[in-house]
């Protein structure tokens, strides 16, 4: 039997009737550095780009999703959205499995990793969007949610342009806010500026407030071992990306050796690469981000392989959308708190605590704002409006 012997869904089944793709560009407020930045490898960053899908069904339910991009690559995203867009048309929106491998297959030579993955991402979300909300289902229930809320630390407010004494001020709004830890960057070219920053703010934080920093790849082996005993004094939460976000064998050594959890895994784009972190040990938690990888569904495959190896988790970025999934693990995970995607919704998530409240409203619960057309920069189109 080939695979065109098998039944296709009858027609009395639901089908994907038209699909909206869009490339926004959302300004930030301020121009955002990092270690990457102070070592000059990176510009300081303006904007994200955002790469929104839209699937509608012939029998009126609807999804939104996301991918995204910082610095370079959405335009790259958009292209490729565009091109595997009309491969979902007509096909049951409930198979969301098997939807992803068509679309991975669709471009299957340009790999299965990086920017072809994430626009496929785009896709997955609003599929399982648009299956919670047909379900009346906040996506986190859908999915089987393990808590109501979940423990949540604020990163924008301590970036390396922050000047010191508003960096004090920030973690003040932050606590105020109800938002449970803080996350300073590190990694400066001049080790003891890192070293007095952390210091000051962990005696204004108290001795239990969680603390985590994040270097952004900016050590060499050395010198991550030698920042890492020396930051072992500060009782922080985790050290993030010590080392190259490729370097699994370095993150597990220093994982190993240190009583401070180590944290990676943000760049990484897809499963494979996740699991080779998973096999070596080389992060205590690990930290994927859902558009990066695909989306969802390869999301949960690395949230069990890291589950499984007793690895923790702590997502990247995109709040809106990682509330719901770290509702869902057996580890209770942290999510970062990040307002800069707040633009793009109508509706804001709630924290209180030191905790981020899982939306109740159906699929991820948001819905776009009015601003987002004036940060549209091109928009495509696949099927037929019901
Ligand atoms: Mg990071």
């Amino acid at each position: 039997m080939t695979a065109q012997d098998i039944p296709r869904p009858n027609a009395n089944e639901d089908q994907i009737a038209w699909i909206r793709v869009s490339s926004v560009f959302l300004p930030l407020a301020t121009p955002i550095s990092d270690a990457k930045v102070l070592t000059g490898r990176q510009k300081p960053m303006t904007e994200i780009a955002i790469l929104f899908a839209e699937i509608h069904t012939r029998d009126g339910h609807s999804g939104l999703g996301f991918s995204y991009s910082k610095r370079a690559g959405g335009p790259g995203q958009f292209a490729h959205a565009k091109e595997i867009a009309p491969s979902l048309i007509g096909e049951n929106p409930n198979d969301i499995a098997r939807l992803w491998d068509k679309l991975a297959w669709a471009g299957a030579s340009v790999g299965r990793s990086g920017l072809s993955t994430q626009a496929i991402g785009a896709f997955d979300v609003a599929l399982w969007d648009l299956k919670a909300k047909r379900a009346g289902l906040s996506l986190a229930k859908l999915l089987g949610a393990q808590r109501d809320s979940v423990q949540c630390y604020n990163t924008s407010g301590g970036f390396l342009h922050t000047p010191l004494d508003q960096l004090l001020k920030n973690t003040d709004a932050s606590r105020e806010k109800g938002i449970g830890g803080i996350k300073l960057k590190v990694g400066q070219p001049d080790s003891s500026v890192d070293i007095h920053r952390v210091e000051t703010v962990r005696k204004h934080l108290g001795e239990h407030f969680p603390l985590m920093v994040d270097a952004n790849q900016q050590w060499s082996r050395p010198a991550a071992q030698r920042m890492c005993r020396i930051l072992e004094q500060f009782n922080l939460v985790w050290i993030e990306e010590p080392l190259d976000c490729y370097d699994a064998e370095g993150h597990a050594a220093l994982a190993q050796q240190f009583d401070t959890p180590i944290a990676t895994g943000e760049m990484l784009t897809s499963v494979s690469e996740h699991w080779d972190f998973i096999r070596q040990r080389g992060a205590d938690y690990l930290m994927p981000d859902a558009p990066r990888v695909g989306g969802v569904t390869p999301y949960l495959k690395v949230a069990a392989l890291a589950e499984h190896a007793g690895l923790m988790i702590a997502p990247h970025f995109a709040m809106e959308l990682h509330v719901h999934l770290a509702a869902t693990h057996a580890r209770e995970p942290w999510v970062e708190h990040f307002e800069w995607l707040e633009p793009l919704f109508n509706e804001r998530l709630e924290t209180r605590n030191g905790r981020m409240i899982v939306p109740t409203r159906p699929g991820l619960g948001v819905t776009l704002s009015e601003q987002v057309k004036q940060w549209t920069a091109a928009e495509a189109e696949a099927g037929q409006r019901p």
